[in-house]
């Protein structure tokens, strides 16, 4: 599915988004990457989402990132008995281990760890902090709290402890479970909630056993302040803001949102940033204004992808949420000051061969009328090096590789196309002029620039340009061998 942007949108699917109808209108509508939250939905109904995605992708013919999304040491208060209750300010609210179902009055709070370690005066911070509550006493099995801001509380919605420091493993025996199920499964990404340290993604990875790509959220202070480590240790990262507003002041994540983006894009792994990017659609089709800012500001700051939560996974209106990011995104990409910004701020420290090369077909294809950068991965890294550049011309990243095409489907720019495995450049230049000209980039009069590393298959030796022509029988006649 051709689109006219670069920034990714990803879409978490929920009740709202779990039928095939739902699902193909979402990914017609924008959404490249969709979001399965382990933290919500059964084994069987993350296996049906599963199955309708990979049947869009056969049905429409393009590549579908599938990320899943691991619930990490996250708190969860139980379920209520009517689904949801509305606390008011000044009610008294206990948490306690009864897993019956909850009122007005109390609600089950599964983590008995917690509980040892809270005291009186603790703040305990529900949905996304929306709800405040203050412990007044607590013992082995319960707190009894007072409602300082009310609202609406639901079943499993999360619960933060921000001044306490609590004893959390960074997997849980649910997240191994999950991690087996959905690798089994097959997904592209797998998203880590409550990273602290670079330890946890390394065990994470030594359990996916290279069959997902790791994704960490950062949502913890310690995440913030052990960044450069979790990056070097990640292959992708989200700036998941929900948690992190709660667990920091919210004035303080811009700057880090900023920070974080930079330092992905300087590493050439891609960043999503997440959560409330359109909150007020969850109810309305229309969204405000701030919200339309906020998301257009992380597409000026270069984020490979912006993701919907609610709105899309619980919402009333999942397709308008997806149509308003990808128009946002359009406007974007079409002002003058957004490549300004993009362009001020490219890489050119540390350069290997493979970064020359890449800099070099993005030069060349500015400068001229080139129609398109192809580029041949295995790995991804390549189209990574690629996208980093972002260049004001399309990328083609063909792979032999389904698994890494959609992976990429997260990362900025890159328009994937699956190939045959090639062994020889010359066959590789046809086919990436095949699939420029079938993808709609160019016409059999282009140019484009298509690199590469010879000998194939082996992994990061992108070691060869050429501008080629988009003609067959003129390849032919001008191959220089
Ligand atoms: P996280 O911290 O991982 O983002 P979350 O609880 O904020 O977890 P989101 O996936 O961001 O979850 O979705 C926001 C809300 O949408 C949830 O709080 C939940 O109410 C609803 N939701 C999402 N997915 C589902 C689902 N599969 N079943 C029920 N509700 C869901
Ligand atoms: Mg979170
Ligand atoms: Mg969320």
């Amino acid at each position: 599915m051709r689109r006219l942007r670069n920034v990714k949108i990803v879409a978490t699917l929920g009740p709202a988004s779990d039928t095939y109808d739902m699902i193909h209108a979402l990914h017609v509508a924008g959404a490249d990457v969709f979001r399965l939250n382990m933290s919500h939905g059964s084994h069987d109904e993350i296996r049906e989402k599963h199955r309708i995605i990979r049947q869009i992708e056969q049905d429409t013919g393009s590549t579908i990132g599938i990320l899943a999304d691991l619930q990490g040491p996250k708190l969860r208060v139980g379920v209520f008995a009517q689904e949801s209750e509305q606390l008011d300010e000044g009610d008294a609210f206990r948490l306690d281990l009864d897993n019956a179902e909850g009122d007005r009055t109390r609600v089950c709070l599964p983590h008995p760890e917690i509980f040892a370690a809270l005291e009186p005066g603790a703040s305990l911070l529900v949905n996304d902090g929306k709800i405040r509550l203050r412990v007044e006493r607590c013992g082995d099995d319960y707190a009894d709290c007072t409602v300082v801001a009310g609202g609406v509380i639901s079943n499993r919605k999360g619960v933060n402890v921000p001044d306490v420091m609590l004893p959390l493993a960074a997997l849980s025996d649910k997240d191994r479970a999950d991690l087996e199920f959905v690798c089994a499964l097959g997904v592209d990404w797998l998203a880590l909630s409550f990273v602290q340290r670079a330890e946890d993604v390394v065990e994470a990875r030594d359990l996916a056993k290279g069959r997902a790509a790791i994704l960490s959220k950062i949502e913890k202070p310690s995440a913030v302040t052990h960044f450069e480590a979790i990056l070097a240790a990640s292959d992708g990262i989200m700036v998941a803001r929900g948690d992190l507003g709660v667990e920091l002041p919210v004035q303080n994540v811009p700057p880090i949102q900023k920070r974080l983006v930079r330092k992905c894009r300087t590493a050439a792994k891609p960043v999503i940033v997440a959560t409330q990017m359109l909150e007020s659609m969850i109810e309305s089709p229309m969204p405000t204004r701030a919200e339309v800012s906020d998301v257009a500001t992380a597409i000026y700051e270069g984020a490979d992808a912006v993701m919907l939560s609610a709105e899309s996974a619980a919402g009333s209106y999942p397709v308008e949420a997806v149509t308003t990011m990808n128009n946002v995104a359009i406007e974007v990409e079409q002002d003058p000051t957004y490549t300004q910004i993009i362009e001020a701020s490219r890489i050119t420290e540390g350069k290997s061969i493979a970064d020359g090369i890449v800099s070099a077909a993005r030069e060349i294809a500015e400068t001229t009328d080139i129609k398109a950068i192809c580029c041949f991965t295995q790995s991804g890294t390549t189209a990574l090096l690629t996208a980093r550049e972002r260049p004001r011309v399309p990328i083609i990243a063909m792979t032999p590789l389904v698994g890494t095409a959609r992976r990429l489907a997260l990362s900025w720019g890159t328009n994937c196309v699956l190939t045959e495995t090639l062994d020889r450049f010359k066959m590789a230049v046809v086919a990436a002029a095949r699939a420029a000209r079938s993808e709609g980039f160019a016409g059999p009069q282009d140019q484009i620039v298509v690199t590469a590393g010879v000998p194939f298959n082996v992994p990061g030796s992108t070691n060869i340009l050429r501008v080629a022509p988009c003609d067959e029988r003129l390849i032919f006649s001008t191959d220089p061998e």
